[in-house]
């Protein structure tokens, strides 16, 4: 009897191994899914910086509804899982019971009792269909462990990919920097960022239609993976920005990636509606540089884009540890030995005159710092505004005539200019007055320019009609605020120049 009992017994503990090892891995995928799969599309459900939070663009819109659909259809699958999980556990319970039972009486039959062999027989035949109804619970649970598993597989590849375009997506961007960031800090392996941002898309939406600037994207996106080679990610970084991931690529490739990035999309024809349909990019481009995590290498890439937007788009820019450069002009200048490491000549440049009529006005400074403040409440990097104006402007217009008015506007547009870096951005306004953009800059950075301009100004004389005539400004910076719009912005500075202005006035 023992043998019997003894065999039975080790089949028994191989299917509760089996069951066991299926149940864990039940509640484990359970358990990933539910914070992996159903966290993801939580996540992306969430509002992208793309489009401003009053007013969400449609796409937004379909991607939120989409990503909520998923975070229910992957909360429902996880519900499965774990009910499944819960079955198995309740049947091995049962099994285990029900082999306790038979054991228990066959251990209280008395040997040589009458009918001994036929309660053993019974209690044998019990414990194999016991066993064979287990396994074949458990086969049926493995299998249904298999199917969840490979839709988990499809939804976590689902959760990587953008809709629009079916490149991977903003997570898979994050994930993709994280790994080089890495693989950079331990097997000291370069890689270089680009960053692409297609031209005026917004006109473009305006001028075509959403689905034609939809097309365009899907369009771009194949255009882009079409332009890049290797181990290269393409990824759509979120609205009409795009990025690409250049594993163990150093900044001369990645320059030479831009261009034929931006080449390929300048020639692209998309077809809507019986119409061509042309778009540009300007695109950024940065390598990392020791020390450096992949947060620093997306600015400084984004830094280059808003160069190339102004100067004018529809190109390429670097960014070379300081400042921004054209692609263009460095295929002509001197090779760099690294990120960060300019030669000399280069950094040494004259400083340009400011042409005064071609500073953004009030309307273009606002579009651009728009987007900036948009990418700050993205990157959470501080960003700030500075209000400058010309005191008694005005009057001294009046005094002197438009011609010295404006002769003053140049000179003074001139000395905010050198005091700037590129990627900072002059505005003018009306009156006398001026606006800086200041990416990058706290409150209390952007006040130290602030003062320099003051100084730089007030230092300067103007012989005027026999006088000499002493320039004054006033100026005032604010940084960027959550909820900020680019007109909150400038009428926070605007407000701070006045009352400082009126300040002033009260204590001369
Ligand atoms: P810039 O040259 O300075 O980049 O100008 P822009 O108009 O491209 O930049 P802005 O950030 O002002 O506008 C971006 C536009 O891109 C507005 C938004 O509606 C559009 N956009 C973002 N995502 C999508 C999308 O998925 N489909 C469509 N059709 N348009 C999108
Ligand atoms: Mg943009
Ligand atoms: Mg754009």
């Amino acid at each position: 009897m023992l043998p019997i009992l003894g065999v039975s017994t080790t089949y028994l503990l191989i299917d509760m191994a089996l069951a066991l090892v299926a149940l864990t891995i039940g509640f484990f995928s359970a358990i990933w899914y539910q914070r992996n799969v159903v966290g993801v599309v939580q996540n992306t459900a969430a509002p992208s910086g793309a489009a401003p939070a009053n007013e969400p663009a449609p796409e937004a819109i379909r991607e939120k509804e989409a990503a909520e659909n998923e975070a229910e259809r992957a909360s429902m699958a996880a519900m499965q899982l774990r009910d499944l999980a819960m079955n198995v556990a309740t049947e091995i319970g049962e099994h285990n019971t029900m082999i306790a039972d038979i054991s228990g009486n066959l251990n209280n039959l008395e040997e040589g009792a009458e009918g001994a062999s036929s309660v053993v027989m019974d209690a044998v035949a019990q414990m194999l269909s016991a066993n064979d109804k287990l396994q074949s619970r458990l086969a049926d649970a493995e299998q249904k462990i298999q199917t969840q598993a490979d839709e988990i597989r499809t939804k976590q590849s689902e959760a990587c990919t953008d809709v629009l375009t079916k490149l991977p997506n903003r997570r898979a961007f994050d994930d993709a920097m994280a790994s080089n960031s890495k693989a950079f800090a331990g097997q000291k392996r370069p890689f270089s960022l680009l960053i692409f941002d297609v031209d005026h898309f917004k006109k473009f939406n305006d001028t075509h239609g959403h689905q034609a600037g939809d097309e365009v994207l899907r369009q771009v996106g194949q255009t882009m993976s079409a332009a890049v080679k290797g181990e290269d990610i393409p990824c759509r970084y979120g609205g009409e920005e795009f990025a690409l991931v250049m594993p163990n690529t150093k900044i001369d490739q990645a320059r030479i990636a831009a261009e034929r990035v931006r080449q390929a999309v300048e020639a692209m024809e998309v077809e809507f509606e019986g119409k061509m349909l042309k778009v540009t990019a300007s695109i950024g481009v940065a390598e990392v540089a020791t020390g450096e995590d992949s947060a620093v290498v997306v600015r400084r890439a984004d830094d280059a884009v808003y160069a190339a937007k102004e100067a004018g788009r529809n190109r390429s820019y670097w960014q070379d540890g300081e400042r921004c450069r054209s692609v263009e002009d460095t295929a002509t200048a001197k090779p760099t030995s690294s990120a960060g490491q300019v030669s000399e000549t280069s950094t040494q440049e004259a400083v340009k005159p400011v042409d005064f009529s071609s500073l953004p006005d009030q309307a273009v400074f606002s579009g651009e710092l728009h987007r900036r403040i948009n990418e700050s409440h993205r990157f959470g990097a501080p960003l700030s505004v500075m209000y400058l104006g010309i005191n008694d402007f005005v009057s001294l217009e009046e005094e002197y005539g438009n011609a010295v008015g404006k002769l003053l506007l140049e000179s003074v547009a001139q000395f905010i200019r050198s005091t700037l870096r590129d990627m900072d951005l002059l505005g003018k306004l009306s009156n006398g007055e001026f606006i800086v953009m200041l990416p990058g800059s706290t409150e209390q950075e952007a006040k130290l320019v602030g003062n320099r301009v003051e100084e730089a100004v007030a230092s300067c004389v103007i012989p005027l009609g026999g006088k000499n005539l002493r320039l004054g400004i006033s100026q005032a910076v604010t940084e960027v605020k959550p909820d900020d719009e680019a007109a909150t912005m400038i009428a926070r500075a605007k407000t701070s120049v006045n009352q400082q202005v009126e300040a002033t006035a009260g204590v001369s």
